[in-house]
């Protein structure tokens, strides 16, 4: 009785053995070249965590700066209800082991829910200086609105600078802030054509961003325009309504999404007196008070850029705005007003510009 009882306990060992066996043969090395090449491609943080609970050398390899360097955004997808004490000590290995995307998403985080200013914009600037697009952009929305210092500390032709190479790198945003900045002569010297050709170069990015499943050579002509207004129809966000084709809006960035989350759980209101980006893909707060600009007609919305501005307007503001407004384009054009505080204005921005890029 005895012996069949040992037996079967060896049968079992050996059974486990069996299968750990084949992990415990690869050599460290090989071993963390795949976790890091699952460490640069996870949709989610739980498929890395997942693997990193797979047994304690796994885990023990996993967090090997090698494997932490190689971190994409999505691993960074963390939902802010979940932020932990462990999940900023996880942030903070990987930016200790250089990871591109946890300098920018530790910065939005420490920037903007934290209120470290000082330590957020100093890890933006160390994804920036890498040639990360959406710090890049991140820091020129802190240049133009000045934003974790006074109204005076606002510098508009560093801004320009960031989003140029943010626009270069082929970020959306930045491309459309940087268009409408040509356009208005804000921060650069006017050049309206150059402009427009920047906002439309934005749009198609747009519109090949969000229909994957069509490719676009280049601006869609007429034709593509048919096509692909009859492809969607009319139940979907007017996203691309320059074109005449209605599609949903962009999907959030990691980052975005946290912050519009982290604020959503705290009522919405990033402190007394201060506001949200109402483009509800941005999620950026003000760092005072009247530091965003506001829609110059019905004065009930604000944006931390020009860009968020000329989005919401197409998604959706236009249609609840003024009523009167959405109604008559004609009464949509004019110049872009000033605020009383003294910010730039103007949901007639966006409705010009369609008018401009179509
Ligand atoms: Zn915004
Ligand atoms: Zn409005």
């Amino acid at each position: 009785m005895v012996s069949r009882k040992r037996q079967r306990v060896s049968r079992t060992t050996s059974l486990e053995d069996s299968k750990s066996e084949p992990f415990e043969k690869l050599p460290d090395d090989l071993v963390i070249c795949i976790l890091s090449k699952l460490c640069s491609t996870s949709s989610s943080p739980s498929d890395f965590v997942n693997a990193l609970l797979v047994c304690k050398r796994f885990n023990r390899l996993g967090l090997n700066q090698l494997v932490l360097s190689k971190a994409c955004s999505s691993l960074f997808a963390i939902r802010a209800k979940n932020w932990s004490e462990s999940a900023h000590r996880f942030l903070k290995l990987c930016v200790n082991a250089g990871s591109v995307e946890a300098f920018y998403f530790l910065g939005m985080i420490r920037f903007y829910c934290l209120k470290n200013r000082g330590s957020g914009a100093s890890l933006m600037a160390k994804a920036a200086i890498k040639s990360h697009a959406p710090a890049l952009y991140s820091l020129a929305v802190i240049q133009f609105n000045g934003s974790g210092g006074a109204k005076s500390d606002k510098d508009l032709r560093a801004g320009v600078a960031l989003c140029a190479r943010a626009a270069y790198l082929g970020h959306i945003a930045a491309l459309r802030e940087l268009g409408h900045c040509l356009k208005d002569g804000y921060g650069v010297k006017q050049n309206v054509t150059e402009g427009r050709r920047l906002l439309i170069q934005a749009n198609g990015r747009e519109l090949a961003s969000v229909l994957p499943s069509v490719t676009l050579s280049s601006v869609p002509t007429k034709t593509t325009n048919k096509k692909l207004l009859g492809q969607f129809g009319s139940g979907c966000c007017a996203l691309l309504s320059d074109f005449g084709c209605n599609v949903p809006a962009p999907e959030p960035e990691p980052s975005n999404r946290f912050l519009t989350e982290w604020f959503a759980l705290r009522g919405g209101e990033p402190g007394p007196s201060l506001r949200l980006c109402s483009n509800q893909g941005c999620g950026r707060p003000e760092t005072r008070p009247f530091e965003f600009r506001r829609c110059s007609v019905c004065g009930t919305v604000n944006y931390c850029s020009r860009s968020c501005q000329a989005l919401d307007w197409k998604v959706g503001h236009k249609l609840r705005c003024s009523p009167q407004v959405a109604a008559d384009p004609w009464l949509n054009v004019g110049p872009i007003g000033a605020h009383p505080h003294g910010h730039m204005v103007g949901a007639e921005a966006g409705h010009h510009n369609l008018q401009a890029e179509s």
